[in-house]
């Protein structure tokens, strides 16, 4: 019979060693313990659970969402030579009847079944005679509204844990937020479960942002040096992939466009030429990426925000593959922030809204942060850095800090006299003494902070506002119209018990909306500052100048 964990690794799986926190999980769960595995995809999961069910008496229960997932298990289980089966609809019925005297028989190591069908009373009820090595809820995050691919039949699995309180269970995801990670726990009732964060530092990915300014000129610069490799170049919507791989092809770079709205002949044409290295660069939606398993992109570019930190994560990692020397660039305009919104607002479902306005609005943080890019990064996934990284824009170029506490003081005091019923945009009009209507009308030029900040630009009180909700003094109320409210920690910093510095603006954004429109038809917003009604006075005043 088979001695250790590590014994088997070598003999069954042919492995010599095990991955970072392996060893640990494995031997928790041989103990009887539950826990929590955040991994990347290709991370190294299912040993973890694969591994205990072969030390444990009795069969491994495995919860899987897909049926086309748990047969490629099983097949490569079955070549191992470990006895697994699946147990879900693709089967026939005397294929069913096979699988369940196995499972009977105590002929199963291990048994992979979709979450509805375990939680069904016939399955319950014959699992009473069976010995259960544990249950392994494979793509956890499923359970729980914050992840992307919420499934509602995986609620069930929250009875599992008072069922069978005496049977260890494990749940695994490669995609989980802060939210997500507690929401998991909690419906899982793995109250005692030990977490287990590792995997996600793709340390050869130099991590760069830049404000938006002439973003189709900033990509062509990026890319000249770079254009040896290939890359993505990712884009918000499909009409911007098709303008910017045109606009690429004109200045006489090899690029094609890729989103859902093109044929499928085409697009798997697409994919073809850029396995094979004849296309170098591919620009696309988000549509573009998955099962791609192409080693060498050396870059991706996000050209708009993308919607959350998960999704620019996953992008990003198609990069460097290889382990060589990748990069990946992000060009952060406010007035894509307008647009990112409006995608998730076409949203009808509530909740779905206000997560991912939250999951925006982390992203944005990311965008705006003077901290190691890296740190936030994996921070957001709960895995903490030791040191700064030393490969991103803010490690390799730290920014230079100048004290704001004077001016956070104007501004906490200005969103306090307006009655905090306003968001960043009327906030900074009554600052720098707008003749607004909208200020007028509200008698807000008889506040005493009216026009005390006529001396910085608009998009200087923009960042020190971002800066200030960023760092806790303020915070916006993404249900209602992202209203700035004052916190508990801006006492100290009103009263002069405390100073604030902020780095120096890496670019200036002047021309930086110039270049975006604002779609029509969407209702004007005031809490980004260089939204509509402003930068409608620049166009106009550009034209001005032009003609
Ligand atoms: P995940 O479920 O986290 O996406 P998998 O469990 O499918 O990842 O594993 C990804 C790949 O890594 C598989 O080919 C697996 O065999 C391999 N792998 C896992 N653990 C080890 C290890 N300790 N040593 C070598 N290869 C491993
Ligand atoms: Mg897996």
């Amino acid at each position: 019979m088979i001695q250790t964990p590590l014994e088997s690794l070598k003999k069954i799986f042919g492995y010599d060693a095990f991955r970072l926190h392996q060893q640990e999980i494995v031997d928790g769960l041989i103990r009887g313990e539950d826990a929590f595995v955040l991994m990347p995809t290709g991370g190294g999961k299912s040993l973890c659970y694969q591994l205990p069910a072969l030390h444990r008496p009795g069969v491994g229960i495995v919860v899987s969402p897909l049926i086309s997932l748990m047969k490629d298990q099983v097949d490569s289980l079955k070549a191992y030579g470990v006895k697994a089966a699946f147990y879900n609809s693709s089967l026939s019925g005397t294929e069913a009847r096979k699988v369940l005297a196995r499972l009977h028989g105590g002929k199963l190591d291990l048994i992979y079944i979709a979450p509805e069908r375990l939680m069904s009373r016939e399955f319950l009820e014959r699992l009473n005679d069976i010995p259960i090595a544990l249950f392994a809820i494979d793509e956890a995050h499923c359970i729980s509204q914050w992840g992307h691919d919420f499934r509602p039949e995986y609620r069930q699995l929250g009875r599992l844990r008072g069922l069978f309180p005496e049977i260890p269970l494990i749940a695994l995801t490669a995609t989980a937020e802060a939210h997500t990670r507690r929401d998991i726990l909690e419906r899982l009732g793995l109250r005692q479960a030990r977490s287990y964060i590792s995997g996600f530092d793709r340390p050869n990915i130099r991590y760069t942002v830049l404000e938006k300014r002439k973003p189709f000129a900033q990509l062509t610069t990026f890319l000249q040096p770079r254009y040896k490799g290939t890359g993505i170049v990712y884009c918000l919507s499909r009409q911007r992939v098709e303008k910017v791989a045109g606009a690429l092809t004109e200045a006489g770079f090899q690029a094609a466009p890729y989103h859902a709205g093109l044929p499928a002949g085409a697009r798997k044409q697409v994919q073809e030429d850029f396995l094979r290295d004849d296309i170098r660069i591919i620009v696309a939606t988000v549509a573009f990426g998955m099962g791609i398993d192409k080693s060498n992109i050396r870059w991706v570019v996000h050209y708009d925000i993308p919607k959350n930190i998960e999704s620019y994560y996953q992008e990003t990692g198609r990069a460097g593959r290889d382990g060589l020397p990748a990069e990946a660039l992000l060009l952060f305009g406010y007035g894509d922030i307008s647009l990112a919104r409006g995608l998730i607002e076409n949203s009808k479902n509530p909740e779905r809204r206000r997560i991912e306005l939250h999951k925006l609005n982390a992203m944005v943080g990311y965008a705006e942060a003077l901290s190691c890019r890296r740190r936030i990064l994996l921070g957001y996934f709960g895995e903490s850095l030791a040191e700064d990284c030393g490969n991103c824009d803010i490690c390799l170029n730290p920014p230079r800090l100048v004290d704001v506490t004077e001016d956070s003081r104007k501004a906490l005091s200005c969103v306090y006299r307006v009655g905090q019923r306003f968001g960043m945009g009327h906030v900074i009009d009554v600052l720098r003494g707008s003749q607004k209507e909208r200020v007028l009308e509200l008698h807000h030029d008889r506040l005493s902070t009216y026009g005390i900040g006529r001396n910085r630009s608009q998009e200087y009180w923009g960042s020190l506002l971002h800066h200030l909700v960023h760092n806790g003094f303020l915070e916006q109320d993404v249900g209602n119209y992202s209203v700035l409210k004052l916190t508990d920690a801006a006492r100290p910093l009103l009263r002069g018990e405390q100073t604030l510095s902020m780095a120096e603006p890496r670019v200036k954004t002047e021309t930086a909306s110039l270049t975006h429109r604002r779609k029509g038809g969407q209702k004007a917003r005031d809490e980004y500052p260089d939204d509509s009604a402003a930068l409608f006075e620049r166009l106009r005043t550009l034209r001005k100048k032009l003609a």
